[in-house]
């Protein structure tokens, strides 16, 4: 049973290193923003909650963040472990999420916090790309889409760039990160969960990096 929080910034690396791990580990990811983004996408009343937060780069609230997380733990593929990516966010999600893995005898594992300073994440995420229906992300000048527009993974044509990763969005969410979501370290540092991985480098060198730090 392995519990694990990708943690960092916005643009960090976390969800190209989460679908590795996924393949690696065996375990699924379990991402609150792809989550809120297919919650729009299909049109629901709890979608429609979401939408101003997400589009001005703003933490979506806690109670409508945890009923999503609480719905998606509960399915069979996440009884042995998940990899968390963007969530938890803030404090009292990192509370609400240890309760809820204590209940099923669970604990998070690891903390793994990819550092990357904030201006290669604005050149990483201004280029960024993502299949709105399978999630996997491109970049326009690193791994671009086919020039058929459909995705490598899922064969779809949703390949979009997200309405919150223009450069001034950027800032706002890496605001909302130091301010809200950085603290958290400071709540796993004591149980000795947390590695920091350094976040700049090719895709298969942080993974090496990361998999180092899962020993
Ligand atoms: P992400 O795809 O992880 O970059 O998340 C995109 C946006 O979804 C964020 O800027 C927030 O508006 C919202 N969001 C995703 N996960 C959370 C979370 N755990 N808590 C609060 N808001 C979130």
């Amino acid at each position: 049973m392995t519990d694990i929080i990708l943690f960092g910034p916005p643009g960090a690396g976390k969800g190209t290193q989460a679908k590795i791990l996924v393949k690696r580990l065996g375990i699924p990811q379990i991402s609150t923003g792809d989550m809120m983004r297919a919650e729009r996408k299909s049109g629901s009343e709890l979608g429609k909650k979401f939408e101003s937060f997400m589009t001005q780069g703003l933490l979506v609230p806690d109670e409508l963040v945890l009923e999503l997380f609480a719905q998606r733990l509960q399915k069979d593929d996440a009884q042995s472990g998940a990899i968390f990516d963007g969530f938890p966010r803030t404090v009292a999600q990192a509370e609400a999420l240890d309760a809820t893995l204590a209940k099923l005898d669970r604990k998070v594992d690891h903390v793994i916090a990819l550092e990357v300073p904030v201006e290669p994440v604005i050149e990483r995420i201004t280029g960024r790309r993502v299949c709105l229906s399978c999630g996997h992300t491109y970049h326009m000048r690193y791994s671009p889409p086919p020039p058929s527009g459909k995705c490598v993974e899922c064969g779809a044509t949703d390949i979009v760039q997200r309405a919150d990763d223009t450069e001034e969005k950027v800032r706002t969410r890496n605001s909302a990160y130091h301010e809200n979501t950085f603290p958290i370290l400071a709540h796993y540092e004591p149980g000795g969960a947390v590695s920091r991985v350094d976040g700049i480098g090719s895709v298969e060198e942080i993974t090496e990096r990361v998999m180092n730090a899962l020993g």
